[in-house]
């Protein structure tokens, strides 16, 4: 049968289950009729399946497991973890988001989850090894461009993340090393730097809790803020 032709049954049934495979090897059965309200990008493939076949898709499915869930749920499965997988999946979410969600709000919500699990080791979770730290880095570099509010958050969480007197803020101690992950992003840098002088150190209040919104896109202008 074709999708398309039955998408108003779909709505009445709730929808059909969609098969997704990944390439990583795992598999999701998704709602078809949600994933086509997504995105036009999500609407085609959908549409273009054949009927009870499987379609494979090139992303992570631990990022694509945040994006089913909101279709379903209208938010983000997050338990506060902090580790480098659940941080990974965040990072794979925001891009399958950009690739293929149309909703104003999914980017948002699951920058606010990134935040909170990059950043609990500051507000007194488990502290990371120096390693770890580079490689959140790394991650977050990957994910945001310059003169993004991805960047943005990038800077303001090596000036204030782990600021460095307690057992929990070893993050930084090694700054020879941290000066080095810094340098494979182009001008972030030169970013900490501006930022910084623009900025007291050693604030009472990390900047990503004085703004909700300060790394929020609210799909470019004219959105409420999810969280209203
Ligand atoms: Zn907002």
């Amino acid at each position: 049968m074709d999708v398309t032709e039955h998408s108003e049954h779909d709505e009445r049934l709730g929808g059909h289950m969609f098969h997704i495979h990944f390439e990583d090897g795992n598999d999701l059965w998704v709602n078809g009729h949600a994933l086509r309200g997504a995105s036009c990008a999500l609407r085609s493939i959908v549409d273009e399946a054949k009927p009870g076949s499987k379609t494979t898709l090139d992303v992570p499915s631990g990022g694509f497991e945040f994006l089913a869930h909101w279709l379903k749920e209208g938010k983000i499965e997050h338990n506060g973890a902090t580790d480098l997988a659940t941080i990974k999946n965040l990072c794979s979410a925001y891009q399958i988001g950009e690739r293929f969600s149309e909703s104003p709000h999914f980017i948002d919500a699951v920058m606010d989850a990134l935040v909170v699990a990059v950043t609990a080791t500051a507000l007194g979770g488990d502290a990371r090894t120096v390693d770890q730290s580079c490689e959140v880095m790394r991650l977050l570099n990957s994910l945001f461009d310059e003169c993004t509010v991805g960047r943005a958050f990038v800077v303001d969480w090596i000036i204030h993340g782990e600021p460095g007197e307690s057992s929990k803020d070893m993050v930084w101690a090694d700054s020879e090393q941290l000066a080095g992950v810094m340098s494979e992003a182009h001008n972030l840098q030169s970013d900490v730097c501006v930022v910084m002088m623009h900025q007291k150190l050693n604030k009472a209040t990390h900047p990503w809790v004085v703004d909700g919104c300060a790394y929020h896109i609210h799909n470019g202008e004219g959105y409420a803020c999810y969280r209203t």
